[in-house]
């Protein structure tokens, strides 16, 4: 991530130290956690170690789109149940209201922008999933979460593109990452948390303390929390459970007048109603942001897999994603494209857990959707290291069943066979036609399989 002049890294472990706790991982997850376990027990001895620096992994390269569960409700009262569903999407409620509260709190602008989310349709078979939505808020007795917009009211939000219909969803901001994970970094500084970059762990040895082993000095701590994103999956605990797709997302060059002709007028960030969602935001300088949430699949838990950073194809996407649903942006340049890796749960949504037997917690399965969650998680793996069995401990991401994915290698081809159907269904209804019988059957492979990945 690049940094800004007068924000430089702070300084390596260099010794031996001990600590109450050791976080690894400085993403969001990490920072929220530190901030939580200082407001709850300011005499706490925290210790924050990160690879890099702050923000290096998705927090510093996110779409910025903010939003907790109730775009998912449907999919998760089906696999779930609606009170589980409701309970989700109030504890996401739970976190816009205290993201919304730092940013107020903090002096630097964070491009804080709350003006709702709006999922358009833009295909007729888009359709179907935009009125599926309003239906299922209002079976679930919360129709003001999510509002079915006529076109005439998605064309009065973003004017001229090629949209049919949509929803509001009143909880939705959007925000620049790398501004929000440096003021995180900053206010947990301040709290009093030691944090540590240019530190990777590169060995953690469970016991009663655990130890931290980083290349110039050992960290002994009762408590440990893996907030270190994909890297978990190499966790033989969480393996089982996720598995690693990509996000991709690219920025425009200034463009005040191709945008201004999209009569895109509001702050909304929009997504469209595709599985591998486009999601996209306008910013306070003129650009859009354009990601689509179709990278390639790694195999087991090659993390650093070129895939999963430079797709031509999915860089491709991300383009095409812009000449389509934005065309007065067809001409303009863009200043840069860039992936990331995801770890999709089975269920898509994160899980906060002890591993048994030990006093180590991680946070794994964001699914590609982390900014509001990440402080449900720094919550709930607060409440862990606490031992306090709290609203955050008893929410359904500490203590659902999950499904898992079958073994590699099986994971890797099937997932990859079920992507490329999905894919191509979804490429032949944008231009309303039908995907061929290959496709449209490994499309519905994961329902088969009780899964929520590849669900459409
Ligand atoms: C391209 C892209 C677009 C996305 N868009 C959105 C979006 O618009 N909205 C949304 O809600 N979510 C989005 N997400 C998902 C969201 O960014 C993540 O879910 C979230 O940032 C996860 O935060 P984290 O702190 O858990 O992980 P990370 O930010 O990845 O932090 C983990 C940190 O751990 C560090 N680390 C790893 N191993 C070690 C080690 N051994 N020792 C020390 N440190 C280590 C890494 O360097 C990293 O900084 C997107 C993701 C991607 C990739």
């Amino acid at each position: 991530m690049a940094r800004r002049r007068g924000d430089p890294s702070l300084p390596p472990l260099a010794t031996d130290i001990s600590a109450d706790v050791v976080i690894v991982g400085g993403g969001f997850t990490g920072l929220w956690t530190a901030i939580a376990l200082r407001q709850r027990k300011p005499d706490l001895k925290i210790v924050l170690i990160e690879a890099q620096v702050c923000g290096a992994g998705a927090s510093g390269k996110n779409g910025g789109l903010v939003s907790g569960y109730w775009g998912s409700l449907p999919g998760i009262a089906k696999g779930l149940g609606a009170n589980a569903a409701l309970e989700i999407a109030r504890a996401g409620a739970k976190a816009q209201d205290a993201l919304r509260a730092f940013v107020q709190n903090t002096e630097v602008d964070l491009w804080w922008r709350e003006a709702g989310l709006v999922m358009v349709s833009a295909s007729p078979a888009q359709d179907l999933s935009i009125q599926h939505a309003a239906q299922e808020a209002a079976r679930l007795g919360v129709p003001h979460t999510a509002q079915q917009l006529t076109p005439q009211q998605v064309q009065s939000i973003c004017g001229a593109s090629p949209f049919r219909g949509g929803i509001y969803y009143p909880e939705g901001a959007t925000v620049h990452p790398g501004r929000l994970v440096r003021a995180l970094r900053a206010h947990a500084n301040r709290l009093g948390v030691a944090i540590f970059e240019n530190t990777p762990m590169t060995a953690l040895e469970r016991g009663t303390p655990n130890r931290i082993v980083t290349p110039s000095g050992a960290i002994v701590a009762r408590d440990v929390v893996l907030a270190t994103n994909v890297e978990l999956i190499k966790l033989r605990e969480v393996a089982p459970y996720v598995t690693l797709f990509s996000s991709y997302a690219g920025m425009t060059e200034p463009a005040e007048e191709p945008l201004r002709s999209t009569r895109w007028l509001g702050d909304q960030g929009l997504t469209d109603a595709r599985m591998f969602v486009h999601y996209f935001r306008k910013t306070p300088d003129h650009r859009v942001l354009m990601g689509s949430g179709s990278g390639p699949i790694a195999f087991g838990a090659q993390t650093t897999s070129p895939l999963l950073f430079r797709d031509q194809a999915s860089a491709g996407r991300v383009l095409a994603g812009v000449r389509r649903l934005l065309p007065e942006l067809a001409r303009v340049r863009m200043a840069g494209i860039w992936g990331g890796p995801i770890d999709v749960a089975t269920d898509r949504l994160p899980y906060f857990a002890t591993i048994p037997r030990t006093r180590v917690h991680y946070a794994a399965g964001y699914s590609g959707h982390g900014v509001n969650p990440t402080y449900i998680g720094g919550q709930c793996l607060a409440s862990l290291v606490l031992d306090e069995k709290d609203y955050w401990a008893q929410l359904p991401f500490c203590t659902r069943q999950r499904p898992t994915f079958p073994p590699e290698p099986l994971r890797f081809i099937g997932g990859r066979a079920i992507r490329w159907g999905i894919l191509a269904c979804e490429d032949a209804e944008d231009m309303e036609r039908k995907a061929g019988l290959c496709a449209r059957a490994l499309a519905t492979l994961p329902e088969l399989f009780g899964l929520r990945v590849g669900t459409r």
